[in-house]
Formats: C-alpha cells, sequence, structure tokens
C-alpha cells in the first residue's frame, strides 16, 4: 500500500535530520527504501530523486558499493525521464563527494559510466528554462529544499514537489 502524503513528508523530513545530523549510513538506508517505495507506486521521478540522495549519503557514509548501485538506479531514471538539469547536478555532487572520501574507485566508475551523458545533458541543461516565479525555500509539504529544477511546473505559477507531491504556489 503506498504511504499516505503526510506520513511520507514525515519520512522524508525524518531522512533529511538523520542526514543533517550526521548520521549518513542510517540516512541513505531509509533513503533507498523511501526509493524502493516510490518504484512499487511507479513515481519515477520520485524514486530518481530518493536514489539520488541515497547514493550522495552512502558515498559520504563510505560505502562505495552501495553509493554506485543508488547512482546506476537514479541516472537510468534521469536519463529516460530526460531530466537535463537533474542528471548534471547529482554527477557533480556524488563526484565531489567521493573525491572529499578519497572513494578512488567509485571515482572513476563514475567517470566510465555516466561522463560521457553528462556532458550532452549539461549542454541540454543549458538550452532548458523554468519559469521566472519564486518558490518557497523549502516544500511546505516535506521540508526539503526546493529548486526549481526539483519541481513538476505545473503553470507558471504553481509546481508541485518531486518528493512528496504537495502543490505549492510560486510568488
Ligand atoms: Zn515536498
Amino acid at each position: 500500500m503506498p504511504l499516505p502524503k503526510q506520513s511520507l513528508a514525515d519520512a522524508l523530513r525524518h531522512t533529511s535530520a538523520l542526514s543533517k545530523d550526521g548520521q549518513f549510513a542510517a540516512a541513505a538506508a531509509e533513503y533507498a527504501a523511501l526509493a524502493a517505495e516510490a518504484e512499487k507506486v511507479r513515481n519515477r521521478r520520485r524514486a530518481a530523486n530518493t536514489h539520488a540522495l541515497a547514493a550522495l549519503d552512502f558515498a559520504t557514509a563510505r560505502e562505495p558499493n552501495a553509493a554506485m548501485q543508488h547512482a546506476r538506479a537514479a541516472f537510468k531514471e534521469f536519463f529516460d525521464l530526460r531530466l537535463y538539469q537533474r542528471a548534471p547536478t547529482f554527477y557533480l555532487s556524488l563526484l565531489r563527494i567521493a573525491d572529499e572520501r578519497k572513494l578512488i574507485r567509485l571515482v572513476d566508475a563514475l567517470r566510465t559510466e555516466f561522463s560521457a551523458q553528462i556532458v550532452i545533458y549539461t549542454a541540454e541543461a543549458r538550452k532548458e528554462s523554468f519559469p521566472e516565479t519564486k518558490l518557497p525555500a523549502t516544500c511546505p509539504g516535506c521540508g526539503l529544499a526546493m529548486r526549481p529544477e526539483l519541481v513538476d511546473w505545473i503553470s507558471d505559477a504553481r509546481a508541485e514537489c518531486d518528493f512528496c507531491g504537495t502543490v505549492m504556489d510560486a510568488q
């Protein structure tokens, strides 16, 4: 059974608090569970984004194999869904963490598997523009930081959070 919207927002807030608190392995495991849940209900954008968050926290927790596994799942969806902004942003964040943690094999694997596609996506991302309106700093539903490329625009002034589905008005 899919998580009701409120408990999904609670779960996301809990996971993001664990991550802020430095409990990266625990946060990563929770994001992985949320990604599995999103796949079950076929919410592909949410699955992609939660796989990406799991990969970032697994890398921070120095678990490169789990990080790579979730990175592959995230990239597959980002590429399939042509999320031109998300793929390069995620790639650079994950590379930076892997590099800082000296996870050399993860750095190499990411470059080997994804860099060619990322070059194409970075060029596409420059062509894509988002409405000039302002989103709230954080999603009122799940509390995650909102960026124009992380939401589904319903109109120029309304957007839906990719994580919890909350619809918000931009100003
Ligand atoms: Zn949300």
